[in-house]
């Protein structure tokens, strides 16, 4: 949901400290440099928080929303309700431009807004290849927005099938094609393959008509994991009906099916595309540096370069591990804590005090085939089945924990097991 502009007057602070993008980076900034000043609030500080929408989304359980009761509040974090007690200002609105050399962000209309820490947090959008009919056909999944439209779809595709006389033209109607065999791609298409059979039946559709297919153009699904799980992975999608099509890119995309560049053609009258993320482009022109991928290349501190007052967190930024020099992948998990990192060193400057680079740590990484079954791996235990659905789910309940506190996780968690069935 997003609001009409407003005008964010403001005030006498004179070290403003601007969080922009109200995603897991800068919710959990916010949160934490709200609590800390709560606690022992500085001086003409202020935390002003600049979001386009007063929902954060979840985008980790989206699928769930495409497939689960028609529930979509689970999916968004209502931060008004979050911040309502820390001395956090909070505008809904967009920035449509940044001028590190004046100091300013600009809002839509106009308004100008200066800081003296400026933390970039606006994420990433879907990246739509140019491929024939894919952007006139293919549903990506960013928003709940998104995962409603999902829903909408399979609903008018199972009417429509109930309507069809033979077998044959029933499984056209219900064909459900996902694009992208990373975690994303993977997590939807399990959702949809369990799930949907039983919304099939409930609607008197057999659910043998469904005709659910993964296309991946490299070889294999799952890169990240290793090759054990990404088999188990495979096993699980053929189990609950998901046929896997790999080894072949998408050429081009009709109302009804795809072909791949092998000539190979796969049903699709509804097609979820799932191929990949880019850095917000907008924030491609605010006059930072930027990487062959488009994301801001920033120091061990998380500061953009030449900018010693701009951090950049989450998806936008180019974060180089310092073990290994690859840049971080766009992760919830790397925006929460690099976060709390650059929360430390936000409070650290404002106190004349020292600050440190980010060592980013991952101890896990949890992929969800379906709503009741995982696979990954934790401190280099690999798991799979039960345990790894688990890790995975308790990992955002700990998120909506840490921002919202306990009341908010066990609201949440409960929601979370409503939405399996
Ligand atoms: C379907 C899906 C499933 C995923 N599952 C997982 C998972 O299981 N585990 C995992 O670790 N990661 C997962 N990810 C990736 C994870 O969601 C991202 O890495 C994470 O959201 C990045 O956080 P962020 O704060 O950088 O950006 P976001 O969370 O995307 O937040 C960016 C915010 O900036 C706001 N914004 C953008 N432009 C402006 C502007 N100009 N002015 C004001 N506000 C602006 C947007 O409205 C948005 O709220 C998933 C992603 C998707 C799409």
């Amino acid at each position: 949901m997003s609001l009409p502009a407003v005008a964010c007057p403001p005030t006498s602070a004179d070290r403003r400290i601007v969080i922009v993008g109200g995603g897991y980076a800068g919710t959990t900034l916010a949160v934490r440099l709200g609590r800390a000043l709560k606690r022992r609030p500085r001086p003409g500080v202020e935390v002003l928080l600049i979001e386009t929408s007063p929902c954060q989304q979840a985008l980790s359980e989206l699928d769930l929303v495409a497939v689960g009761p028609e529930r979509p509040e689970f999916c968004e974090l209502w931060l008004p309700a979050v911040l309502k007690d820390l001395p956090v200002r909070t505008c809904f609105n967009r920035v449509e431009h940044i001028d590190a050399e004046r100091r300013v962000v600009v809002l839509a209309g106009t308004e100008e807004i200066s800081y003296w820490r400026l933390i970039v947090a606006t994420g990433a959008v879907p990246f739509v290849p140019p491929v024939p009919g894919l952007a006139e056909h293919a549903i990506t999944m960013w928003s709940v927005a998104d995962a409603q439209k999902l829903q909408t779809r399979a609903r008018e595709q199972s009417k429509l099938a109930a309507s069809m006389p033979t077998s044959e033209l029933r499984r056209q109607a219900l064909s459900f094609t996902v694009c992208g065999g990373g975690a994303t791609g993977v997590e939807v298409v399990g959702t949809l393959g369990q799930l949907l059979p039983k919304r099939a039946a409930e609607v008197g559709l057999d659910p043998h008509d469904l005709n659910i297919h993964l296309v991946e153009g490299r070889q294999e699904i799952l890169y990240d994991l290793k090759p054990a799980q990404r088999a188990r992975a495979r096993q699980r999608l053929s189990k609950i009906g998901v046929e896997v099509v790999t080894g072949s890119m998408v050429e081009r995309v009709n109302d009804s099916s795809l072909t791949l560049a092998d000539g190979r053609e796969v049903p699709a009258s509804t097609l979820v595309w799932c191929g990949g993320a880019k850095a917000d482009p907008h924030a491609a022109q605010w006059g930072f540096a930027l990487d062959n991928a488009g994301r801001i290349p920033v120091s061990a501190e998380s500061k953009a370069e030449g900018f010693d007052d701009v951090y950049v967190l989450g998806d936008v930024a180019a974060f180089r591990h310092p073990k290994d020099g690859r840049v971080l992948p766009m992760l919830a998990q790397f925006a929460i804590t690099s976060a709390e990192h650059a929360s430390r060193n936000i409070l650290a400057e404002l106190d004349c005090g020292p600050t440190t680079p980010f060592i980013p740590n991952q101890h896990g990484e949890f992929v969800s085939v379906g709503p009741s079954w995982g696979v990954g791996w934790m401190f280099g235990l690999n798991l799979s089945g039960l345990p790894a659905i688990f890790m995975k789910r308790l990992t955002y309940v700990l998120y909506w924990w840490q921002v919202g506190g306990l009341k908010l996780a066990w609201k949440r968690g409960r929601e979370l097991l409503a939405m399996q069935r």
